[in-house]
Order: structure tokens, then sequence, then C-alpha cells
């Protein structure tokens, strides 16, 4: 069975059918167990009756005759009912069906295998003046009145049955195409994706249901897929701008000194080998940038103390912002444990530190303060460098972005810097923020959420 909905009309089917059979079993066990219950009170009740009326018979005679014996058979009006009336030595004085005028009836009597008989003494002045057998044919007024209600009764249940199996066959219609129907289109659209066409979505409907949530869950692997392709195209695209120009430069370079336009004076020599430097450090920068952008896939948190890591590489950078004649200043609270990749972390201060030194000139003074605020734990670098515009602002995080004051001054940047701080932070699930005043200073906020404190 390919779909899903030929199997659920199948399953209610059978919970249906199996729920009459076994609920019509109980039924018809519980009336037999009812009416029998009630045949037998009914049948004791009756030989009481009789009993007690043979008992008055013989008080009033003293003796057995036909009176006696016409006066026994109104005791007959209990239909279904044969008497047999034995003497003390066993003799029968008086037989029902030999008095009874309906001759239907005695042939139902005589043929009746299903008899139930009782013999009761009848008892007057202490002693036992005869026995009376009193039987009873299956098909007395009330085992009828039994089996007709038991057959009205099935018929109920076959009506009940015939309803409920078409209540079931709609009811299973409607929930497997409710089922089916979303699923399917889940499946096309999961199969589109498959091949290729990463822009279609599914409708989700209301609801936190099972059939919701995978389709919440594809177009989140929808959407995920489609960032991943349009990063690869992107990426591919940036790479080939960057690096062409550089490239380009070199091959005019080497072409001109070759061609004997440029004399390959050690100067010259010295120019190319600086742009293959700066090629070099290009792709550097990229490997960097992609180890950040699958941070997230190869992250290992553990505890430790930011103040101690951060003060570490202050320390290292001393030394490059004094020959700047640039002032480095530290300020934390004490150790401050967090939850954080090392490397990680590291490399977002470092890229940031690298920045606000390249960023700034002698007499500039760079901060780097941790503290509280609030709940959360910031980490806060500032300077007094040249500043960002408000033009460039937005876009500073942007892979191979450069200012246009970094470009102008040829700062040697490469635009990839703020991208690794940013894939790392948010591989962290941490905040960067930034705020800038252009020729009065760069601020960095990195916050980070009382989660991983
Ligand atoms: P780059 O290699 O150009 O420094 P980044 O990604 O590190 O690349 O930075 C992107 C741009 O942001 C830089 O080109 C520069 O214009 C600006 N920028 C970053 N940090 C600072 C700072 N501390 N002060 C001024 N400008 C900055």
């Amino acid at each position: 069975m390919r779909s899903i909905a030929p199997k659920i009309t199948l399953a209610f089917l059978f919970a249906i059918i199996i729920t009459l059979l076994l609920y019509s079993l109980i039924l018809n066990q519980a009336i037999d167990e009812q009416f029998n219950l009630y045949i037998q009170a009914n049948q004791d009740n009756n030989n009481k009756n009789i009993v007690n009326a043979l008992t008055h018979i013989y008080k009033e005679k003293g003796y057995w005759d036909k009176d006696a014996a016409s006066e026994i058979s109104t005791l007959l009006k209990y239909d279904g009912i044969n008497l047999r009336l034995y003497d003390n030595d066993g003799f029968v004085i008086w037989n029902s069906i030999a008095s009874h005028s309906d001759l239907a009836y005695m042939f139902t009597f005589q043929l009746e295998e299903n008899i139930t008989s009782s013999l009761h003494p009848i008892v007057h002045q202490n002693r036992i003046v005869a026995h009376v057998e009193i039987s009873y044919a299956q098909h007395s007024p009330i085992t009828e009145l039994d089996t007709s209600f038991r057959d009205s009764i099935n018929k109920s249940l076959v009506s009940i049955a015939i309803f409920a199996t078409l209540f079931a066959i709609f009811l299973s219609i409607i929930l497997s195409s409710s089922i089916s129907a979303p699923l399917s289109k889940i499946t096309n659209i999961a199969t589109n994706l498959s091949k290729g066409d990463l822009k279609q979505r599914i409708q989700v409907k209301k609801g936190d249901d099972e059939i919701a949530r995978l389709a919440k869950a594809i177009n989140h692997l929808a959407e995920t897929l489609e960032k991943e392709e349009n990063y690869r195209k992107n990426i591919t695209a940036d790479i080939a701008h960057e690096l062409r120009t550089p490239l380009m430069s070199l091959q005019g370079q080497i072409e001109a000194m070759a061609d004997r336009i440029v004399d390959p004076t050690p100067d010259n020599l010295n120019s190319t080998v600086e742009e293959v430097i700066r090629l070099s450090s290009l792709i550097k920068s990229l490997e960097l940038l992609s180890t950040a952008e699958s941070a997230t896939l190869e992250f290992n948190p553990e505890l430790i103390s930011l103040t101690d890591v951060t003060k570490n590489i202050v320390n290292v950078f001393q030394a490059q912002y004094q020959a700047k004649g640039v002032m480095l200043s530290f300020y934390a609270i004490k150790k401050c444990y967090i939850l954080a990749d090392k490397d990680k972390l590291s490399q977002i201060i470092i890229n940031l530190l690298s920045n606000s030194l390249k960023y700034s000139q002698a007499k500039d003074r760079v901060t780097v303060k941790i503290s509280y605020q609030g709940d959360d734990v910031t980490i806060r670098i500032t300077d007094t460098g040249m500043g960002i515009s408000e033009h460039d602002l937005p876009y500073i995080f942007d892979r191979f972005y450069r200012g246009d004051k970094s470009r102008n001054r040829n700062t040697g940047g490469s635009g990839i810097g703020l991208a690794i701080v940013k894939s790392l932070v948010d591989a962290h699930k941490w905040n960067i923020s930034v705020s800038s005043s252009l020729g009065k200073g760069t601020s960095f906020t990195i916050t980070i959420p009382r989660g991983n404190l």
C-alpha cells in the first residue's frame, strides 16, 4: 500500500468490528445470565404456588378424586408447565398432558428435548400425601421472550455495526486525508529541495502537532540550505573578486619587468614580494574565516576565566602598542568565569585589539574593560582612534568590507577580521555591538548572557 489512507481505514474497521463482536458476545452472555436467574426465580415461585395450591386442594378433600383433578387443571394457567402427581407408591394420580385439551401443546411437550423437571412433596398434617413433578418446556413464554429480546438486541447491534462501519469509513477518510495530504505535500517539497529547488516552502497550519513540526523543520532545513547555497555562491564571487585585483597588479608588475619597461631593481622586486605577502595573508584570513564560519560545528566550550584569557592577550599586545605610541589599559572584575571555547574567544579579542591598534595613532588610548551589566558580563574594547563613518558602520561585519578610510590609508586589511569576530560571537550565542564616531573613536561591546556564566 503506497498511501497511509487505506491503512487507517482498515485499522478503523478492524477496531470497530472487534469492538462490536466483543460487545455482542459480552452482552449476550450477560442477557443469558440475567434471564436464567429470572427464569429460575420465576420457576421457584411457580413451584411454590403449585405446591401450596395442591396442599390446599388435599386439605379441603382429604383425598385425591376427579374434582380435585379438575381443580388441578386450573393450575395449568402457567403456560408451558406439565404436572404429574404421584401417590406414595409411585403411581401416577394425575398427568396434565393426558388431561390437556390442546393437542399441539401436548405434541410440543412430548417432543421437547430440553425439559427441566423437579419433584416436590405435598405435605398435609406433617405427612407426605403425594409428590408433584413439575416440568417446564424450553419453549416456555419466558425463554421465548429471552430469545426474542436477544434477537432484537442482536438486530440493533447489526444496525449499529452497519452505522459504525459507515461512520468509521467516513471518519477514516477525513482523518487519513488530514494526515496523508499534508504528508504528501511535505514529501513533494522535500523531493524538490533535494533536486535543488531551494525556494519552495511548506505552508504551515496553525497548531503544534507532529505534522506542523515536521513542516517547520523542513522549512528550516530549506532556509538553511538556501543560505548555505547563497553563501557558497557569494563567497566564491567575493574571493574571485578579492584575488583578481592583487593578482592583476602582480601580473602587470612582472610583465613590465619581463618586457624591460620597468627595471627589476631591488625596490621594484620588493614591492612585488609585498603584493605576494598580501595575497598569502589574504588566503590565511580566508582560512580563518572558513574555520570561524564552521565554528558551531567544532565548538568546544569549557569553563574559563575571561579575565585571565583577556589579560594574557593584552600583555602580548603591549609591545606592539608601545611601539606605535598607543596606550593600552586593562580593567576587569576578578576571574569572571564563563563558558566559552578558549581558542575562539582568544581569536575574537585578538582581532578587535589588532583593529584598534591598526586604526589608532600615536597618543591614542585603547581600553579593555570586563564588567557586569545586570546579570550579563560585558567585554568592551574602546579606542580613541579614527572612528568609523555612519556610512560604513552597518557593513563593517560583512565579509571583505573595508571602510573607505581603511582602503585610502592602505592599512593592509582584507575586510575579514570583523566577519570572523561576528561568526565566533554568533557561535557562542553572544551578542556584539559597535558604536563609533568619526575622528573620535570606536567602542565594541560583547555581551555574554547569564546562561554562559
Ligand atoms: P580590515 O581587515 O579592513 O580591518 P575588518 O573586518 O577587521 O577588516 O574591519 C572592517 C572595517 O571596519 C575596516 O576596514 C575599518 O574600516 C572598520 N574598523 C574596524 N575596526 C575599527 C576600529 N577599531 N576603528 C576604526 N575602524 C574600524
